[in-house]
C-alpha cells in the first residue's frame, strides 16, 4: 500500500483512539498495526524510487494540509499517528533507493511472513483511494 495511504490511515487511527480516551502511546502503536491490515488488502504498489519520493511528498503534503485545515485540533497526534502508520515503509523506500536489498526488509508484511497481495495498477489503485478517502472522512468527523 502507498506510504500516503498508510500515513492518513495511521493518523485517523491515532486521532480516533486518542479521542476515545486510549492513552496516546497505545493509539500510536495501533497506527503501526494498521500497516499490516492495509498491506493485507489487495492493492497496487509502485516499484521505482521516483514514485516513492512522490508518494512520500504526498504523505507529508496531505498531513500538512490536514494540520492546517482546522479539522484537527491535536496536530501532534496527527503527525505521530501518520508517521507510525507509514514508518514501516521507510525500509521499502530504502529498497527502491537501492540502499538495502529486499532480503534485508524486516517488517512482516514486506518479508512474506504476512500477506501482501498485489494487483496491477488498474484495479489496484482503487483500494488505496477508497481507504484514504475513508480515513480522511474519519479525520474530518473525529
Ligand atoms: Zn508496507
Amino acid at each position: 500500500m502507498y506510504v500516503s495511504v498508510h500515513a492518513v490511515t495511521g493518523a485517523a487511527t491515532a486521532l480516533t483512539l486518542e479521542a476515545a480516551g486510549v492513552p496516546a502511546a497505545l493509539a500510536v502503536g495501533a497506527s503501526v498495526l494498521t500497516h499490516v491490515i492495509l498491506d493485507a488488502i489487495p492493492h497496487h504498489d509502485y516499484r521505482t524510487f521516483p514514485a516513492a519520493v512522490v508518494d512520500l511528498a504526498l504523505a507529508f503534503g496531505i498531513l500538512q494540509l490536514l494540520a492546517a485545515s482546522g479539522w484537527v485540533t491535536n496536530t501532534s497526534m496527527l503527525w505521530l499517528g501518520g508517521f507510525a502508520g507509514a514508518a514501516p515503509d521507510l525500509e521499502i523506500i530504502a529498497v527502491h533507493w537501492r540502499a538495502i536489498s529486499y532480503a534485508r526488509a524486516r517488517f512482516p508484511s514486506h518479508t512474506g511472513r504476512l500477506p501482501h497481495p498485489q494487483l496491477p495498477f488498474i484495479p489496484g489503485i482503487l483500494p488505496p483511494v477508497l481507504v484514504a478517502g475513508l480515513a480522511m472522512l474519519v479525520i474530518r468527523w473525529v
